[in-house]
């Protein structure tokens, strides 16, 4: 089977594997009890991985929170925002292609009492910075915007979007979900004072991933309403045990990104190039959702004219592993194709994404797609 899906989740990296196993097999300790060896082994292995995955993004570890994952970090910071500065305003605004684990609590929020503003998008997927400009009130107290869409993968201009927010002293959230290790992050380059992002996608474990959570002007981490209160774990943020075997692959997945950035890179932008080019030759009627020149190595959107995705995906799924869209919204037509104003093409769309454990047998599947287009088309 060749996995083509690495946008939706990655496999382990080997490394990360034995990180996490050997963790597992020999440490056990709770790094917020106090003395004993154990818990204080746990405590410097829980500080060595906040440092990693503070280096990963450019920053320092006092800023990094561990949590559950994106779609945590996500209502961490948008209801945690939403209620620390009620007081301020209830503005707050965000785009229409979030992934729904932003649009959902957006969606909550109105519910109470909150006055939410959705940017649209350009035909490639860009939101429009003068329409961000003009959309930000006196009362606006946070703006959310994803860096790369996870169906398209477009990726938006967040050096602006910040200089905007900036200038016009208002919070700005990144979802980084997508671009976490196939971008490289640097906070203190790219003006956000939240930033989110998942392990599985950059072939770390599952349920585990970080918040940038950032300083304000006097250099103290932004205060923000915890989503979980109990006992203060996370510098008071994130309250639970901490899950050290997922901080411990979270933190190797990290290293090992950073590590491998430029050959990994490297070679998912030569696959896919060899693969478009081939689609290109093959279909002279395909078309690409959102921005091909100015996208997140390896997402590959594309549309063929009279071929039903679901019934290829299906009649392949023991041969290859893809997606129409995001993982998330199987069944339901693409929101994103429909705000490109692609809604007609969202029926023929498949998403492939490539990964770095792909190799030159992943171009096999464009023969594939020729032949089951001309057997199975009109
Ligand atoms: N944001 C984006 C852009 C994503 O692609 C995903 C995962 N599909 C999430 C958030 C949610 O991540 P998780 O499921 O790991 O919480």
């Amino acid at each position: 089977m060749i996995y083509l899906d690495y946008a939706s989740t990655t496999p382990l990296d080997p490394e990360v594997t034995e990180a996490m196993i050997e963790y597992l097999r020999t440490s056990y300790g709770n790094p917020s009890s106090k003395y004993y060896p154990e818990a204080e082994e746990a405590k410097r292995t829980l500080q060595q991985c906040r440092q990693q995955v503070a280096d990963f993004i450019g920053t320092e570890p006092q800023y990094i929170i561990f949590n559950g994952g994106a779609t945590e970090g996500n209502n961490f910071v948008i209801k945690g925002i939403y209620n620390t500065f009620q007081h301020k305003g209830n503005h707050i605004i965000t785009t229409k292609i979030e992934h729904k684990s932003v649009l959902e609590p957006f969606k909550f929020l109105e519910t109470q009492g909150a006055t939410v503003t959705y940017l649209s998008i350009d035909e490639k997927g860009h939101i429009c910075l003068d329409e961000l400009e003009k959309a930000i009130r006196p009362d606006t107290i946070l703006v959310s915007i994803m860096w790369a869409n996870n169906e398209i993968g477009t990726l938006n201009d967040i050096k602006d979007i910040g200089k905007i927010c900036n200038e016009k002293n208002v919070l700005l959230h990144t979802d980084a979900t997508q671009v976490a290790g196939k971008i490289k992050i640097n906070v203190k380059e790219v003006p956000v004072d939240f930033l989110t992002f998942s392990a599985h996608k950059l072939y770390g474990p599952k349920g585990v991933g970080a918040v940038y959570v950032g300083p304000d002007e006097l250099g103290i981490r932004r205060k923000i309403t915890p989503l979980l209160h109990g006992g203060d774990q996370e510098f008071k943020l994130r309250s639970g045990t901490h899950s050290m075997h997922n901080i411990v692959g979270l933190a190797k997945a990290c290293e090992v990104a950073m590590r491998d950035f430029d050959k990994n890179m490297g070679h998912i932008k030569n696959l896919e190039k060899e693969f478009i080019d081939k689609l290109i030759e093959q279909f002279e009627d395909i078309t690409f959702n959102g921005d091909i020149e100015n996208k997140v190595p390896g997402i590959v959107s594309f549309a063929l004219p009279h071929m039903n995705n679901e019934l290829f995906l299906n009649f392949y799924s023991h041969e290859y592993a893809l997606s129409t869209g995001s993982a998330c919204s199987l069944g339901e037509p693409s929101y994103v194709l429909k705000e490109l104003g692609k809604e007609f093409i969202a029926a023929n769309t498949l998403r492939i994404s490539i990964g770095k454990s792909n190799d030159q047998t992943i171009i096999s599947m464009v023969d594939v797609l020729k032949q089951y287009m001309d057997q199975y088309t009109l």
